[in-house]
């Protein structure tokens, strides 16, 4: 029997209502009667950082966590009321891929580099630079060069490459090698003695991905992409994870599966016995 949960979940499209799909109208109300259970330990993770992180927390009205990963996994703080403690741990933990090296080493490495804009200050962090790249720029030379000039300096980083199509501008992360969500949601559940089946994750989409498709159970809630499910499926499969990969299809209980009701649905599939959480001992259903 189950007696403790760690419960770790992307924020936006996943918890966060901010698709195109609807949210169930009670959804986020049974979300926040599960976390609230003795038994749970919630953790955000997300590449929000965390003044991005607590907007959320303020527009959406969600439940404090206890833990969030943040900045794409380059963070992890300990949330204890309005205390955010940055663990050092996880810090050291990812700080032997650059080397020795911090922000300020590699910006300084990257600034003879044409067409590249440090992002503003709070989007930085001792271990993740985040730039603006013109789009008319060669993105994919640029980032060749900038792995040269990292590897030439024994640096393990990865870069991560997205589009904001709404500034019409390319974004570039450059990350430890090793600060991925799967690999923070791993060294959470070590620290904190959970067994990988005491330890759901959920999430929708891109860096999400490697964790969903883990040994580390998952659900993937019912408004991610039709590829993205199919992708999923595939990598789950080929890792000979399947088990550990849950699709929610809504109608638990009663709501459609999107955003915070498919995280529900996720425990539930798990957890049978967390359908008591929701709906208290006394009642049936
Ligand atoms: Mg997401």
């Amino acid at each position: 029997m189950t007696c403790g949960l760690l419960l770790c979940t992307d924020m936006d499209r996943t918890l966060l209502p901010n698709g195109h799909q609807p949210e169930s109208p009670r959804a986020r109300e049974l979300f926040h009667r599960l976390v609230s259970r003795e038994e749970v330990t919630l953790a955000y993770v997300t590449g929000r950082h965390r003044a991005l992180v607590e907007e959320a927390i303020d527009e959406y009205r969600l439940p404090l966590p206890d833990y969030v990963i943040g900045d794409v996994g380059s963070t992890l703080y300990q949330v204890r009321g309005n205390s955010w403690e940055l663990q050092q741990d996880w810090q050291d933990e990812i700080a032997g891929d650059w080397a020795g090296y911090d922000h300020a080493h590699l910006a300084a490495m990257f600034s003879r580099l044409d067409g590249l804009e440090l992002q503003e200050t709070d989007k930085q962090n001792e271990f993740k630079l985040s730039y603006y790249v013109r789009l008319d720029n060669d993105s994919s030379a640029m980032m060749e060069k900038m792995q040269d000039l990292l590897h030439t300096e024994g640096v393990q980083a990865s870069l991560v490459w997205s589009v904001d199509e709404l500034k019409g501008s390319g974004l570039l992360d450059i990350l430890p090698a090793s600060a991925t969500k799967f690999h923070a949601v791993e060294f959470l559940r070590n620290q904190l003695g959970y067994e990988r089946d005491q330890t759901l994750f959920a999430g929708d989409s891109g860096n999400d991905m490697q964790v969903l498709t883990s040994s580390i159970p998952s659900v993937l809630v019912a408004n991610a992409a039709v590829d993205v499910k199919a992708q999923a499926v595939t990598d789950a499969q080929a890792s000979g994870n399947r088990d550990a990969l849950y699709l929610a299809k809504g109608d638990y209980p009663g709501m459609n599966g999107n955003y915070s009701a498919g995280i529900i649905e996720g425990v539930a599939h798990y957890i049978p016995e967390s359908s008591a959480w929701l709906n208290g001992n006394d009642q049936h259903e």
